[in-house]
């Protein structure tokens, strides 16, 4: 039609400005905040735009569906800066000259009203039609479904996805085994896993955050929330706002609660340093402190050498004290060998049963406030004008509600917890001891369970370098050890190329003397690093 037009009048045409925002709103004004419009509005309002341009248009209601003064200030900007505008069904022109004729104004007025009154009726029409959609649950009328489902229409059931559904099935394993989404994603990326969302803008690639959104996203286990998906909404959130309706076995479940909960535990125990530690190095992340002064020990990763890494006081990296550093090859195992007898000798018992009784106990309370709630509700819909003596109470009821579901939450995810993830054993140990230094990523994910397990065992670590270790056990129980005295690597491998024998001496241990009499005292563990403290971490995630 525009064609049409420009041979008509022997114009040219400008193809590499159209404004063909085919699908974005008008009636919200999304056109001029993300569309071509805005482009040439702001043109204009530059002063950009070439003498005598003109737009067309099929009629003056498609330039824009806003609210009337909002739609004439629009359109009048457009015109007063210069623009023609040529509405192609009418064949009118409208310039500022053909505006100062009252008729052609009015006529402008009548026809922008009734663009944003047609958009108004349809957009409240839709948006009941939704609401009643949601009200009785049904499945006609929802966002996106997840990537890993397909259906041919909306009225034949929900097919899924194998393969995808096995990858996310592999994501959860792993994020079990304590690796977080970074880590997952380079897996993914080595082993070419296929993605299994829906829109992936990076040609099949894992970004870092893409398992960590799938790890939280509940679809997995068939839930869906109503989500309101309006342009305001959008704006706000990108997958709109939440409506708080939840509807159970929507889609068909691929994950298991108990995996889930797994999931969320791990998660929740995991803690990370924020960069530096790729591989997965340090097992200790958040448990290790200096002996003399309190600080959280850091790990220095080396490529090679003797040592591995070194392991200093962050006071001292800091020049606050002068504590001494040490090799982590040095302690690391005579720590693990410690704990892993400590809690071989203890094992971990009834720990099944007291969950199971919490949760019940929890989900007695949980009916009840919830049907406490409804009664009030019910209360307040009655007598119009009580309802100032039933709101304190109501606002008191859903916060306990809102405790109680969070405490639920911790408990299933401790009930849901498998020996697999709890047992220190001989087998785990040997295993651990084989992989500590290795990069690959057998190795790497090894060490995620080590950290999960000794996170789980394991409260606190004091470290005297070369002296001594205390551990504090989440029991409350403490252990202390001695550690291996300094060597220098050429005293302790014969094979070295200057290698002398050491010096016979008596190996002091001065901490580990105290520790013996009961005189050492451990300083309070200073812990600083909050952005990896699991209860953070677990409101940034959520
Ligand atoms: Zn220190």
């Amino acid at each position: 039609m525009a064609r049409k037009w420009c041979l008509k009048k022997g114009l040219e045409l400008d193809m590499g400005f159209v404004l063909e925002d085919l699908g974005i709103s008008g009636y919200s004004g999304a056109n001029m905040k993300r569309g071509a419009l805005g482009a040439l509005q702001r043109l204009c309002l530059d002063g950009k735009l070439e003498a005598g341009t003109i737009l067309l248009i099929e009629a003056l209601d498609r330039l824009t569906r806003l609210p009337l003064p909002d739609a004439q200030e629009l359109l009048l900007s457009l015109i007063n800066n210069g623009l023609t505008i040529v509405t192609l069904t009418d064949d009118r022109v409208w310039t500022k000259a053909s505006l100062t004729n009252l008729e052609d104004f009015m006529m402008s007025v009548v026809t922008l009203y009734r663009g944003y009154q047609e958009s108004d009726y349809k957009s409240k029409r839709l948006r009941e039609t939704f609401k009643a959609h949601r009200a009785n649950s049904s499945n006609q009328a929802f966002g996106s479904a997840p990537g890993w489902l397909t259906r041919e229409d909306k009225s034949k059931p929900w097919i899924v996805d194998q393969d995808k559904a096995d990858v996310i099935g592999l994501v959860f394993e792993l994020s079990v085994c304590g690796l977080g989404s970074k880590a997952i994603a380079e897996i993914a990326n080595r082993e070419g896993w296929e993605v299994p969302t829906r829109l992936n803008r990076t040609q099949g690639r894992w970004h870092a955050q893409m398992p960590g959104h799938i790890l939280r996203n509940r679809a997995v286990l068939g839930e869906h929330e109503y989500r309101i998906r309006t342009h305001e909404a959008h704006e706000k959130h990108w997958q709109g706002a939440s409506t708080g309706q939840v509807v159970a076995d929507f889609y068909p479940r691929i994950i298991a609660d108990d995996l889930w909960h797994r999931s969320r535990a791990s998660i929740s125990t995991r803690s990370v340093a924020r960069r530096r530690d790729n591989h997965g190095y340090n097992i200790w992340s958040g448990l290790l402190y200096c002996g003399y002064c309190g600080a959280p020990l850091h790990r220095k990763q080396e490529k090679d050498g003797y040592s591995r890494a070194q392991i200093s006081c962050s006071d001292r990296l800091a020049g606050i004290t002068k504590c001494p550093t040490f090799s982590a090859k040095n302690a690391e195992a005579t720590l693990l060998s410690q704990i892993y007898l400590y809690s071989a000798s203890s094992l971990v018992s009834g720990r099944g049963a007291v969950t199971l009784q919490n949760i019940a106990v929890l989900e007695v309370r949980e009916k009840d406030l919830d049907a406490q709630s409804r009664r009030i509700v019910e209360a307040i819909a009655k007598t119009d004008g009580m309802v100032d003596a039933l709101l304190p109470k109501l606002t008191s009821i859903s916060e306990e509600l809102k405790e109680i579901k969070h405490d639920l939450g911790i408990q299933r995810q401790a009930q849901a917890l498998t020996d697999d993830d709890l047992v220190f054993d001989e087998t785990f140990f040997t295993e651990s001891m084989m992989h500590l230094y290795v990069n690959s990523d057998e190795a790497r994910v090894v060490r995620a369970s080590l950290h999960l397990k000794l996170a789980r065992l394991v409260q606190t670590v004091w470290v005297w370098a070369y002296d001594t270790a205390v551990v504090e056990f989440k029991d409350g129980i403490r252990i202390n050890m001695p550690l291996p005295v300094k060597r220098l690597p050429s005293r302790a491998n014969p094979s070295t190329k200057h290698h002398r024998p050491p010096k016979e001496k008596q190996e002091s241990r001065p901490c580990f003397g105290k520790a013996i009499t009961g005189t050492l005292e451990v300083p309070p563990a200073q812990i600083r690093n909050n952005w990896a403290s699991p209860s953070k971490r677990e409101t940034f995630a959520e």
